[in-house]
């Protein structure tokens, strides 16, 4: 048991951090697999949070009702296609947590000092399933401050805006530009200014705009960076 909890401190941690739309799930999930390494979206785990509260008509700003909630349900990580996906009570929120409510509401979960400590022991336990690509906003700065390789990825806010709206197009219909902008930066603000490990670039991570680079090329970029060894600053 002591040998294994060693092995898994030891284990390779990508930490990709930023903003809401910065291009980190793609990317990250595309470093991944060119590294072979098993992918966490930690994003999912507060929308799943999020989802399990709204249904269960619980207020995402009550600290004790949420705290109620994460020590009744029973919550599972396991690891399909060399991605960790979650199941709570046995059910796997799917799609679900990308849709409108919890959008609007996640922030606020993620505020709360009792849903970051339960969330951010989960993610570190998670170094057990071998080398990792992370993404988040303090996966570099709380999470894994001893992590191997830190990446923050940033980028223009309309271009931000104009990615999310595609994405938003494909899968509600249609996406009014302005709103996604205003709905971004509303989160950024809340993600960037709580008590609770704001979304902050850590003093070690290197800086990627994305504004003018596509996907392929900032995943090369870090994929390169990984191999070569030098992956902070
Ligand atoms: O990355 P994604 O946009 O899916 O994250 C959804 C929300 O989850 C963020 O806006 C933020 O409030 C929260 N989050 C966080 N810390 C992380 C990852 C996500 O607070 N490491």
């Amino acid at each position: 048991m002591g040998e294994r909890a060693d092995s898994a401190e030891r284990t390779t941690v990508v930490a990709i951090d930023g903003p809401a739309a910065s291009g980190k799930s793609t990317v990250s999930r595309e470093v991944a697999r060119a590294l072979g390494w098993v992918y966490v979206d930690s994003g999912a785990l507060y929308r799943g949070i999020t989802w399990k509260a709204l249904r269960a008509g619980v207020d995402v700003r009550d600290a004790g009702a949420v705290q109620k909630l994460l020590d009744r349900a029973r919550w599972a990580f396991p690891v399909r296609d060399r991605t960790v996906v979650f199941t709570v009570d046995g059910e796997e929120p799917g799609d679900a947590i990308r849709g409108p409510a919890v959008r609007e509401s996640v922030s606020d979960i993620a505020a709360l000092p009792c849903v970051r400590a339960f969330v951010s022991a989960r993610l570190r336990e998670m170094r057990r399933y071998g080398p990792l690509v992370m993404e988040g906003r303090d996966i570099g700065t709380v999470v894994f401050p001893d992590a191997d390789f830190k990446f923050y990825l940033d980028a223009d806010p309309v271009e931000r805006a104009r990615r999310r709206a595609r994405d938003l197009a494909a899968m509600e219909g249609a996406a009014d530009l302005a709103q996604v902008r205003a709905s971004l930066a509303r989160r950024d603000t809340k993600d960037s200014t709580r008590r609770d490990a704001p979304l902050r670039v850590a003093a070690d991570a290197r800086i990627i705009d994305s504004t003018a680079l596509t996907v392929d090329e900032v995943t090369a970029r870090i994929v390169a960076a990984v191999r070569a060894g030098k992956g902070t600053a």
